[in-house]
């Protein structure tokens, strides 16, 4: 039988589906990128802005038409459980709903829907994060996401997650070492560690255990060369995180720490939990103890009551730090948070242009940055191969392209810089690691 998946949104989601199509293989199901040809059509979806949303529903309207063929259509991910039943009543042809934490539960509710009926599967308070017991259909050979912990307690003004994927329930930390020693022993080289806000893993763990200790004992495993981690909160990322990222010769010089904006007016309504000086504080300690870090964040503009002067201190934040890369989003409302009951009140004409605004200046540092790698020598985990090019990321996830055979994929190479475009680099294998 065949499943065609699609995935939207960020790093948990397109795990998620990973997990997705590892329970479904346990019962027949193989992917196809063909969803004519699709026995099980599945939306994995996100909730995190109104447009990512609304895609959910226009694409749900393009599989209505397979529904005569006796084909199955379910909707998972942070929209099913936003929606729940709400979705099957707007769209009658939907057979199940299947929130996030609800994975493992899929084998019950296709029983079920093959018998007729409809089904919602949406508990917030989902145990199993990952099961060691069933496969995961994983996109990659040698790079891998390994989740750490779900859900998220900081409840910021403006999202929707704490809502769609629950309270923070970290991964006991015995199970996640099983995990990264099986992607080792099968030739994985790098790992991931997921959550929403890693900086917070342990709490509520009986070993007594912080990220910061996960990190060095995921550290110890033979065979895994390189580990990254996203994401963090700046107000969790503590000097004794940045030391061990330091110390810890595997763990990666690459940083994304949402900042959101640069004012204090609004960090204090978008219930962040720092101002800017702190924030800009936590980037100083990191510089210091790891001044190769490439720093990445997200920004919100046009935020409820964001003033001219407001949007210049989100500007002189990115001037101040110089992120190798932003995510930049104008404010979207998302219903049963806080600052949906705030007035929207910055005009969408403003919102554009303090979006292009950001992105211009932006791209001119990305640019400069990117330009600063010629001449240097940096080693490169290659993960694709095509028309006799390598592709693959640097430890401060660069992308970076190389002439060169496939057989050197999965390898770390050293790689000599020539060229420099806004988001990728372009060299020449010199040797290195594995070479
Ligand atoms: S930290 Fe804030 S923005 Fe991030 S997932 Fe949690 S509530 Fe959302």
């Amino acid at each position: 039988m065949k499943v065609f998946m699609k995935t939207y949104g960020c790093q948990m989601n397109v795990h998620d589906s990973e997990k997705i199509l590892g329970v479904l293989s346990t019962l027949g199901y193989r992917p196809t990128e063909k969803e004519d040809e699709a026995e099980l059509i599945l939306l994995n979806t996100c909730a995190v802005r109104e447009k990512a949303e609304h895609k959910v529903y226009s694409e749900l309207g393009r599989f209505k038409k397979r529904k005569g063929e006796g084909v199955f259509i379910g909707v998972c991910g942070c929209v099913a459980q936003k929606e729940g039943m709400g979705l099957i009543r707007r769209m009658p042809f939907v057979d199940f709903v299947l929130g996030p934490r609800s994975i493992y539960a899929l084998p019950d509710v296709l029983r079920e829907v093959k018998r007729g009926k409809k089904v919602v599967k949406a508990d917030l308070d989902g145990s199993c994060i990952t099961s060691l017991t069933v496969p995961i259909l994983r996109q990659e050979p040698y790079r891998a996401y390994v989740t750490v912990m779900e859900g998220c307690n900081n409840f910021c003004s403006y999202c929707i997650v704490p809502y769609t994927r629950g309270r923070e329930v970290s991964r006991p930390s015995s199970e996640i070492l099983e995990e990264v020693r099986r992607l080792a022993d099968t030739g994985y080289r790098e790992v991931t560690l997921l959550g929403q806000n890693v900086n917070s893993y342990g709490r509520g763990l009986s070993e007594g255990i912080d990220f910061p200790m996960l990190l060095e004992m995921v550290h110890e495993v033979d065979g895994i060369s390189w580990i990254r981690f996203i994401t963090s909160h700046p107000k969790d990322f503590s000097e004794r995180l940045v030391k061990a990222i330091a110390a810890l010769p595997k763990v990666c010089e690459y940083i994304h720490l949402p900042a959101q904006a640069g004012s204090n007016r609004i960090l204090k309504k978008m219930r962040r939990g720092y101002s800017r000086e702190e924030y800009l504080e936590k980037v100083a300690m990191i510089k210091e103890y790891i001044p190769t870090a490439a720093i990445t964040s997200d920004f919100i503009v046009g935020f409820p009551g964001e003033q001219e002067g407001d949007f210049e201190l989100t500007l002189d934040l990115v001037e101040k730090v110089r992120y190798q890369g932003i995510f930049a989003f104008r404010y979207s409302v998302r219903p049963g948070t806080e600052a949906a009951s705030w007035d929207d009140d910055v005009p969408l004409h403003v919102k554009r242009d303090r979006l292009i605004r950001l992105l211009e200046l932006q791209n001119t540092i990305t640019q400069e940055i990117s330009s600063s790698y010629k001449g240097k020598t940096l080693d490169v985990l290659f993960n694709r191969w095509g028309d006799g090019k390598l592709e693959g990321r640097s430890r401060d996830n660069k992308i970076v392209i190389a002439p060169g055979p496939q057989s050197y994929v999965g390898a770390i190479l050293q790689v000599r810089i020539e060229r420099a475009r806004m988001y990728e680099l372009e060299g020449t294998i010199i040797k290195g690691g594995d070479a």
